[in-house]
């Protein structure tokens, strides 16, 4: 589809951070946008690809603080639909993993508003794979999942502790630093080894990306000692332990361009 005939909407994922992880598809509906709507996730370095005659709308939520309800969020995307704008829906990661994205595309099919959904690449796999860390590992883990740790404040994380404690399987936890310590207890409570491997991923693919690894009954407390800026991405499981041996070389040989790194292993 060319963007002359795209719809509307286009809900597009930001990927990560690093600008040179989306799609081409989106890197397309960028370059053609009349007004982007973006999160708090979204990096300036991905910002920076939108064209200076586009209109920017920020309706991010920093920490729990709505700055526009999802409600509104809707409406106005209806609205700039409506006036016959080429709106770019730009969203952290994924749209559809833990990005709401899904509800912004039921309200825009109410609506009837021409809509498309483009992919990005979600904070487990963006922020894994150049720390070496496979979510899946023949012999290590046979699946992945991903949950949120994030609830409300007078609410008890409710998960299913005994199903996500499975040494088989790695676990990915989105939102979940202000909760890291009832995690890690919780799924020692139902069974998972203390010294399973465990990384908490800070700004991930960005420059100023850094992980803090530790044993699981660990992690809360070397994470915290780490002081990691958000959005941090946490991960569980043996896959972990092989983030030394896989994690590309900075420098290789016969290039210069070296990626720059910074890790602190707990
Ligand atoms: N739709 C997004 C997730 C939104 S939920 C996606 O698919 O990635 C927000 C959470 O994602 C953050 O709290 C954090 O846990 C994780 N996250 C997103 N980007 C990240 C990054 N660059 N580094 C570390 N964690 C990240």
């Amino acid at each position: 589809m060319t963007p002359d005939t795209a719809p509307l909407v286009s809900l597009v994922g930001a990927g990560p951070g690093d600008p040179e992880l989306i799609a081409v598809k989106a890197l397309r509906r960028l370059q053609a946008a009349e007004v982007v709507v973006y999160d708090r996730l979204v990096s300036e370095q991905i910002l920076d690809l939108v064209p200076a005659g586009a209109t920017r709308i920020y309706v991010g939520k920093a920490n729990g603080q709505h700055t526009l309800p999802q409600d509104e969020i809707n409406a106005l995307l209806v609205k700039l639909a409506r006036a016959g704008h080429r709106v770019v829906r730009l969203k952290g990661g994924d749209p559809f993993v833990f990005g709401r994205g899904s509800e912004e595309a039921a309200y825009l099919a109410r609506y009837k508003v021409p809509f498309e959904v483009i992919p990005g690449i979600t904070a487990a796999s963006g922020c894994t794979a150049n720390l070496g860390i496979p979510l899946t590992h023949r012999g290590l883990a046979t699946g992945v999942r991903f949950v949120t740790g994030h609830c409300r404040d007078d609410i008890e994380l409710d998960l299913n502790w005994e199903s996500l404690a499975d040494p088989e399987t790695t676990l990915v936890i989105y939102m979940g630093m202000a909760n890291v310590t009832r995690i890690s207890e919780r799924l020692i409570a139902a069974g998972l080894a203390p010294d399973t491997p465990a990384a908490a991923i800070a700004q991930g693919t960005l420059p100023e990306q850094r992980i803090c690894r530790a044993p699981l009954a660990a992690l809360p407390k070397t994470a915290a000692a780490a002081k990691l800026a958000a959005p941090v991405l946490i991960v569980i499981g043996r896959v972990v332990a092989l983030a030394d041996a896989l994690a590309a070389p900075l420098e290789a040989p016969g290039r210069s361009d070296a990626r720059t790194r910074s890790a602190s292993h707990g």
